[in-house]
């Protein structure tokens, strides 16, 4: 989705990383002093979240680049660090769980890259395994364009040798990242969906054909990949779909480049229906088989999950046999009955992706 409109925060307007955002954007450009104007403004228009993606709001990160990922009560987490770059989107997937996150939802990019160097100096200090990821509030790469995001992070996390950067995106914006000398630090992480999935709910996003290519392209440039099936829609057929999305990305990257897949079905926060009913109406998505989970979202029913998702796993295992598969947000059972072990058992979810993370991409343990 085209940006319409640059809102920069006078506290940054005359900021070196601003005009060369603003010349690259080239868009109309408007000054604020208090960026809770630019909030009102976007919460009155009519589909806030529409207005949320359509400007781009320049300014500062007031409180910390570097947060713990939430999680959810009783299912397992990964235990993954956020550095929160920016929030939002212009890409328009109908399930984002950010239209109903944020209030309001507005595209902002912060740029006290000071702090955040700092905060991650201070993170890199401790000589313990860390996984970092821009792809929590905001897609990582749809500031490619404008911005040098990637020109900043990508060397930093080279230096050093103890932590990761995963970088997780339905775009295929790698272009720059041919030059860098990223010492596998950096992981190049796709979502991947079904091609009626991306047609239907994932609008302004790209194909699943050029996602793999990117991928393949990544990988011949040395970076280590990861994979996101998240989420899995069910659908008559989806089986069938699903099976193929796994086997055209074996028959494009190597299995052992791959330092971990993820998999969770499609689950929404009830606040979220309304707002898929009304900016998605020919969207099928919300009506399915739902009960209200644990964390106080809708997932599917628990044995339709777990028929899927066994299913889902002895795919990936006969392509991938040693290949690091986990689950975003399920409980030990879903874990126990599908991949044969509880995180538990074997050290914990966050200890896994922590020894996958050092054995691909070569950090000190
Ligand atoms: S790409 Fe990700 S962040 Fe962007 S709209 Fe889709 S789900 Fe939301």
């Amino acid at each position: 989705m085209p940006i319409e409109k640059l809102i920069i925060d006078q506290d940054v307007a005359d900021w070196r990383e601003v005009a060369s955002l603003s010349k690259r954007l080239d868009v109309p450009t408007e000054f604020v002093d208090n960026v809770s104007d630019v909030y009102k403004q976007v919460s009155s228009a009519d589909d806030p979240v529409q207005k949320g993606k359509q400007i781009l709001l320049i300014t500062t990160n007031k409180g910390r680049f570097i947060k713990r990922c939430p999680g959810t009560r009783n299912y397992n987490c990964c235990g993954y660090m956020i550095l929160h770059i920016g929030t939002f989107c212009n890409m328009d997937c109908s399930y984002c769980i950010l239209q109903s996150y944020f209030h309001p939802p507005v595209l902002q990019y912060f740029v006290n890259h000071r702090d955040m160097h700092a905060e991650l100096d201070e993170a890199f200090r401790i000589k313990k395994t860390k996984r970092f990821g821009t792809g929590e509030f905001t897609d990582s790469m749809i500031w490619e364009s404008w911005t040098d995001l990637s020109t900043i992070l990508v060397p930093k996390f080279s230096n050093q040798s103890h932590a990761v950067l995963e970088l997780k995106t339905k775009t295929t914006a790698i272009e720059t990242f041919k030059q860098f000398d990223h010492n596998r630090k950096t992981i190049m992480a796709w979502s991947l969906n079904t091609d009626r999935v991306i047609k239907n709910e994932e609008k302004n996003t790209t194909s699943l054909s050029a996602r793999l290519k990117a991928a393949k392209t990544c990988e011949s440039w040395g970076y280590p990949l990861a994979f996101h099936f998240d989420p899995m829609v069910l659908y008559e057929g989806c089986e069938d779909d699903y099976r193929k999305v796994i086997t055209r990305l074996f028959s494009t990257v190597s299995p052992e480049n791959v330092v971990w897949i993820s998999l969770g079905t499609f689950r929404f926060m009830p606040a979220l229906k309304p707002i898929i009913q009304q900016r998605f109406p020919d969207s099928k998505i919300i009506y399915g088989e739902f009960i209200l989970g644990l964390d106080k979202k809708m997932r599917y029913f628990k044995p339709l999950r777990l028929a899927f998702y066994q299913k889902i796993v002895n795919w990936i295992r006969e392509s991938a046999p040693d290949v690091f598969i986990y689950f975003c947000m399920e409980d030990d059972e879903i874990w126990k009955k599908t991949i044969g072990f509880t995180p538990t058992e074997r050290g914990g979810l966050a200890g896994m992706l922590d020894s996958s993370a050092v054995r691909h991409c070569g950090l000190d343990s």
